[in-house]
Formats: structure tokens, C-alpha cells, sequence
């Protein structure tokens, strides 16, 4: 027996009782090159046919203990063998019937004994062949099938890396597509934006093209009356009572006209942020009067009650006074206008908590609800067709609000709707600053006094030969200029005690007018007053720097320029006082002294006239602050005790405008000087201290310390 060899070939395997059978299968079969493994009972097969595989089994029929037929059997009941092809060997005579039995084991053939060699060999070889192909087809399958496996592994591959790459890649989509979103979005918003400010500037536009036509209707609404007044007062033989009906309707229209124009001028500034507030401590009840005297002619003429409601105890604001009154009669102002003739206007002002506030209600026609805002917006009129106008821009509460907002405060409209009457709030946080104003002695009063020569430049003839009009009839000598040059020539030779100086004149401009009246001899101490458009900090500078004591903004209150006149210092030389000297002929020193008592005023004036001093006195801090900007006296004499402004407020104001140098500020008291009270004076800025009992002596020492 011989052991299956190599894979190239293909086992037989040859089973015979008989050894020298099996040698001659041998023999016969050798030349096919493949193993031949010989077996001789069937037992010992089926032993190797566990082992290995078979191309084809060449088996004897007639074995002793199991046959041929038997061994077949078994080998094709084994699920390998199944199809393993047997030739059976048999040497005799082979009947139909076992030939059927072989075949139905599982024998392919039959091989008679003697064996024909090539027989044997031509069958076996068709059957290895047979076998090798199988296999080769086996090997084929299994290489295929790996190759299926490995591809199948590799399509899987392939599959994951595209999943990971299409998740990857999915994943940007979304990042991309989230950041799409929100420039979608961000785009969106700006778009809605650009949307509603494109609607808010065509309805500002629109509000503008309508305010336009109301200002051109509401500035020729009195132009027909003014001419019609004119021409009545311009014919012979007019009555007195026609007359004074056409000057009082004259002056109506022309108060008309200011506000509106006043309100159009406060709007550009306010458009430009060019309002300053002139802040002072001002009691409420002042603001109140001033308010209700203004608006006071309109409520009147409507036939209205105006019911004022204060609290018994003085307030006192630090507020911009004009500013504020402003607000409150402008309000009232709405009050009469938008009541029905014979109507009710409430006023109350009121300290609730830290603020002050201050209502104006009436029984008008109230204001529906989604106006009550909208109301403050800038030429914004409930009704603003012509027929129903009440003569108005739509600008007085955009106004109001701004001048409440620039004193911190805030002013809100409230009404229960048409018909309904309308409340206007203002509640201003409440900064008392511990002091009480006293008003200016009034223009009349001082004017009435003083006889002064005045000089008014200003290229708008009408406005300057008005105003020297209006001078003259106060008794003033009046010149008036057109231009810088003229302005010159004429303080030269007139030397005025006061001018007044409109910034812009052609050919000089006023800054270099000042300078060079400044410098005429004799025009020294005049009054430079600057008039202008502008009232920013640093015109005041310029106009400070040029030489000019006063710098007022257009549009000038008449009442004003008389106030000035009557406080020029030059006034009292103009009225025949004498220049006070010191008897060496040097110009005397000046001495400004403020006290509220009367008779210390006019013994200590007294002297220090006497002693060479040249003095103004007057009675209140307010007044001491203004004439001293205008006069600048080389000594301030303060009384501490006033009940206005007290004396260390005095000193503070002017010791915040003017160094020691310029100015002395001397503290005059009734009580006995203590170290306290001398270190309150010098902390206020006072440069020495002197008790109101000394005598000249000491006074003319403090004075020349
Ligand atoms: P105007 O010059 O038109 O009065 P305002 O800015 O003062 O302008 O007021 C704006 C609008 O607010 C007015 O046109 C009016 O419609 C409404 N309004 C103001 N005050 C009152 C009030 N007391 N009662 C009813 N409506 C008012």
C-alpha cells in the first residue's frame, strides 16, 4: 500500500484482496502519473477514503468478509464519496442482475478479469480527467469565492468610506446650510430695517413737505391784518380808538409771528445740539408767573378759566428759568388752543418724592390714544389740515420735550380720548439748590433814570433803525451803522457809552470793530455788547477776547437791551456825574458793593467816593454777578447775609470767572470775625475779609492790601 502523494495529482485508489491483482492495476495504471494507493480488503478502503480523496476507486467484487458490492455501498452512503466513481473488477461472469445491483451502489463501470490494460487505463484516465476537472473547477470556485469575499469586503469598504465621506460631507451641507440660514435671517432683519427706516424717512418727508406749506400759511397768515393795519393808520383823519384797535392788532400778529419764528429758530438749534441751559436757582413760583404771563393773552382771548394749583411752600429749582417758563406756556399755549372758546385750564406744580411736577390740563379736545406719543414727534399735528389749524408748526411739544430732557426730567401726554380734555406732564428730578432769585430792578424803572449815547450796528437796516427807535423814545441819543467801517467812524467821533455790535457787518466784521473801539482813547469802559446768531461757549470766548463786555443771542428781548443800558456804568458819567478821580488825575479804581441793606450801601459808598473810590452799588447777588461782567471793578464788597444769593455764592460765581488779579473779592460782615467764618471766605474765594463797622481807615487798607 502506498501513501497519496502530492496536490498536482489525483489519487486512485485500487482495492483487492488479491496482492497480485493489485500489482497489475498498478502496472496498467502507472503510466497515468497519478498516486495510486491500493487497499486490500474493503475495510482498509474506507480507513483511507477517510483520509483522502479519491478520483476514482477501482474496487474487486468478490472480496472475502465484505465484498465488492458492500464496500460500494458504504463508501456511497458517506455524504463525501457520494459521488466518487467505482470501477468494479470482477472476474467472473458478470450477470444483468449484479450489473444493475453495481449500479445501483453507485458503479460507474465494469472491468472484466483479465483486466485489459488500455481499457482499464482509457476508463480511469477519462475518469481522473473528469475528477481534475472537478477539482480544478472546486479550486476555481473557491478562488472565485474569495474573490467574491474579498471584493464583497472591499465593497463594504468602500461603502463605509462613502457613508463617512457622505456623512462628512453632509455634515458641511448643514453647517453650511445653518450659516446660510442665519445671513438669511441677519439679511431678513437688515432688510426689515432698511424697510422701516425707508418708510420712517419718507413719512419725516412727507411731514416735511407738510410743515413747509403750514409755515408758508402760517407766516402770511398775519401779513394781511399787518397791512391792513398799516394802510388804516397811514390815512388822514384816523380816529384815536382806530388807531390804537390797529397798532393793538399790529402788536397781536407781530407776537404771533415771533413765536412761531422763536420756535423755528429753537428747533434748528435744538436739531443741532446748539442749546446750552443757563441753569440758576430759580423758585418754582417765578416759573410759573413768567408762564402764565405769557400765555396768558391767548387764554384771554379764548375766554378761559386758568385754575393754578402751587404749594403754599416756596420751591426752589436750579433750572433754566426762561427755558422751563417756556415749556409751561407753551403747553398752556396747546391748553387754550385746543379747548373750545370759554373752556378750563388747569396748572399745578407739585414736589412728589425726588421730583418736581408741574401739569397742565384741560377740558379741550382731548387726543386719541395712539397720538399721545406721536405727539411729540417733530411737525406732527393731530389735524393738520389749513381749515381746522390752529396756528401752529407742529414743532412747540417736540420742542418741550427736548428742553424738559436737557434738565434731566421727562414730559408725558395723558388723555381719555376725543373730547376728553388732554394733560401734559413734566416732572423735572428735583435739585434744590438752597437760594431764592431776586429779579433785576425792572428796564423801565432804571431806564427811566439814565440818558445815554448809543451806538447800533447791524446790515439789517430795518432791525437797527427799529431798535434806535425804540431807544430814542426812551430819551437815548441813537446812532446807527450799516457796517463795520461806518461803526468806527461814528463811535469815534460820538464816543457812545454803549454799543451795540451785530457780529456779522460787511466790510469789518464786529470781533475787529471791538477790538479797534477798544482801543480809541476814551471808549475804554464803554458797553461792547455783542449781538449774533450764535451762542456756543466759544463764540462767548471770541466775542470775550475781541473786547466786548456782553455777547447776546438773536433774537434780542428789547426789555433786555434797556436793562443793559440802565446798568452801563458810562450811563452815570452820561447822566453828568463826573468820572470819579483820585485827585493824582489817574483814572479811579472801581468798587463794586453788594448789600441788600440800604443805608449800608449808601454810607459805605459814600465812603469810599470820598476816599477816591469810584462805586456802583446794588443790592442783590444776581445783579452783583451781571454788573460786574459788564463793569468789571477792580473790587467786589460783598455782604454775606442776603437773603437773595448769599455772599459766598456771590464769590463763588465770580471767583469761578475772574483770577484774583483781575478781581478782589472782599467779604463784609456785621458779626464778629472767627476763624471759621475766614476760612468759609477764603475756601469761597474771597481775598480778605473786613467788618462792616470800620472805619475808613481800615476799609481803605483792606482795600489797598
Ligand atoms: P402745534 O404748533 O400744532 O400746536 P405742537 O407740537 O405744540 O404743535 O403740538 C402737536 C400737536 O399735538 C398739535 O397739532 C395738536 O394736534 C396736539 N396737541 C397739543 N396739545 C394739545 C392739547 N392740549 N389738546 C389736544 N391736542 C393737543
Amino acid at each position: 500500500m502506498s501513501a497519496p502523494s502530492d496536490d498536482d495529482k489525483a489519487n486512485i485508489l485500487l482495492v483487492d484482496d488479491q496482492p497480485d491483482r493489485l500489482l497489475s492495476y498498478e502496472a496498467v495504471l502507472e503510466e497515468l502519473g497519478q498516486n495510486l494507493v491500493k487497499a486490500s480488503s474493503g475495510v482498509e478502503a474506507l480507513g483511507l477514503l477517510m483520509q483522502n480523496d479519491f478520483a476514482v476507486i477501482i474496487l474487486d467484487v468478490s472480496m472475502p468478509e465484505m465484498d465488492g458490492f458492500e464496500t460500494a455501498t458504504m463508501i456511497h452512503q458517506h455524504p463525501r464519496f457520494e459521488k466518487t466513481p467505482i470501477i468494479f473488477v470482477t472476474a467472473l461472469h458478470v450477470t444483468d442482475l449484479d450489473r444493475l445491483k453495481g449500479y445501483a451502489v453507485g458503479a460507474v463501470d465494469y472491468v472484466a478479469v483479465p483486466v485489459v490494460p488500455s481499457i482499464l487505463r482509457s476508463k480511469v484516465a477519462v475518469l481522473v480527467e473528469l475528477y481534475m476537472k472537478r477539482r480544478e473547477l472546486q479550486r476555481l470556485n473557491r478562488t472565485l469565492a474569495q474573490a467574491n469575499a474579498e471584493l464583497g469586503e472591499a465593497n463594504n469598504m468602500l461603502r463605509a468610506e462613502k457613508t463617512r465621506e457622505l456623512q462628512q460631507l453632509n455634515r458641511t451641507l448643514e453647517t453650511a446650510n445653518a450659516r446660510l440660514e442665519e445671513a438669511n435671517r441677519t439679511l431678513q432683519g437688515e432688510m426689515a430695517e432698511r424697510e422701516r427706516l425707508e418708510q420712517e424717512l419718507r413719512a419725516a418727508d412727507r411731514r416735511k413737505d407738510e410743515f413747509l406749506a403750514m409755515l408758508a400759511h402760517e407766516l402770511r397768515n398775519p401779513l394781511a391784518p399787518l397791512r391792513n393795519a398799516l394802510v388804516s393808520l397811514q390815512r388822514r383823519g384816523i380816529s384815536d380808538e382806530a388807531k390804537a384797535q390797529s397798532l393793538a392788532m399790529m402788536s397781536r400778529q407781530i407776537t404771533q409771528m415771533s413765536r412761531l419764528i422763536d420756535e423755528l429758530i429753537d428747533i434748528s438749534r435744538i436739531t443741532s445740539d446748539r442749546i446750552e441751559l443757563r441753569k440758576e436757582s430759580v423758585g418754582l413760583q417765578t416759573i410759573i408767573d413768567d408762564a402764565c404771563e405769557l400765555a396768558r393773552p391767548a387764554i384771554d382771548a379764548r375766554g378761559h378759566r386758568l385754575w393754578i394749583d402751587l404749594p403754599t411752600r416756596a420751591v426752589e429749582l436750579g433750572v433754566d428759568k426762561t427755558r422751563l417758563a417756556q415749556v409751561l406756556s407753551n403747553l398752556l399755549h396747546n391748553a387754550a388752543k385746543y379747548t373750545e372758546p370759554g373752556g378750563e385750564i388747569w396748572l399745578s406744580g407739585k414736589v412728589e418724592d425726588a421730583d418736581v411736577v408741574m401739569r397742565v390740563r384741560d377740558s379741550g379736545i382731548g387726543i386719541e390714544p395712539a397720538m399721545l406719543t406721536k405727539v411729540f414727534d417733530m411737525f406732527v399735528q393731530v389735524d393738520s389740515s389749513f381749515e381746522r389749524s390752529q396756528g401752529g408748526l407742529g414743532i412747540g411739544l417736540t420742542l418741550a420735550k427736548r428742553l424738559v430732557e436737557l434738565h434731566g426730567g421727562t414730559i408725558t401726554a395723558q388723555s381719555d380720548g376725543l373730547g376728553h380734555g388732554s394733560e401734559f406732564i413734566v416732572r423735572l428730578p428735583f435739585t434744590s439748590a438752597g437760594m431764592a432769585t431776586a429779579l433785576p430792578a425792572s428796564a423801565g424803572e432804571a431806564a427811566g433814570a439814565t440818558k445815554c449815547r448809543i451806538v447800533v450796528a447791524d446790515d439789517n437796516a430795518d432791525y437797527a433803525e427799529s431798535t434806535a427807535l425804540l431807544l430814542r423814545t426812551e430819551g437815548h441819543t441813537v446812532h446807527v451803522a450799516h457796517d463795520g467801517m461806518h461803526t468806527l467812524e461814528l463811535v469815534e467821533s460820538a464816543l457812545p457809552q454803549v454799543v451795540f455790535l451785530d457780529i456779522g457787518l460787511p466790510r469789518l466784521n464786529g470781533y475787529e470793530v471791538a477790538r479797534r473801539i477798544r482801543a480809541l482813547p476814551g471808549m475804554k469802559h464803554a458797553l461792547l455788547v455783542a449781538i449774533t446768531g450764535w451762542g456756543q461757549r466759544r463764540d462767548r470766548e471770541l466775542a470775550q477776547e475781541a473786547g466786548f463786555d456782553r455777547h447776546l443771542v438773536k433774537p434780542v428781548n428789547p426789555e433786555l437791551l434797556l436793562q443793559l443800558i440802565a446798568h452801563a456804568p458810562a450811563a452815570t458819567a452820561a447822566a453828568g456825574v463826573a468820572p470819579a478821580a483820585n485827585g493824582k488825575g489817574e483814572e479811579a479804581e472801581r468798587v463794586l458793593l453788594v448789600d441788600d441793606n440800604a443805608d449800608v450801601r449808601a454810607s459805605i459808598a459814600d465812603m469810599l467816593r470820598d476816599a477816591g473810590y469810584e462805586v456802583q452799588a446794588v443790592p442783590d447777588g444776581h445783579a452783583a454777578i451781571d454788573f460786574a461782567e459788564s463793569w468789571r471793578p477792580r473790587y467786589v464788597l460783598a455782604d454775606i447775609n442776603m437773603p437773595v444769593m448769599n455772599g459766598f455764592e456771590v464769590a463763588r460765581r465770580l471767583r469761578s470767572r475772574y483770577p484774583s488779579s483781575e478781581m478782589k473779592l472782599v467779604m463784609m460782615s456785621g458779626m464778629k470775625l472767627n476763624a471759621t467764618l475766614r476760612e468759609s471766605a477764603a475756601s469761597a474765594g474771597f481775598d480778605a475779609t473786613v467788618d462792616k463797622m470800620a472805619d475808613r481807615e481800615d476799609w481803605v487798607r483792606v482795600l489797598r492790601y
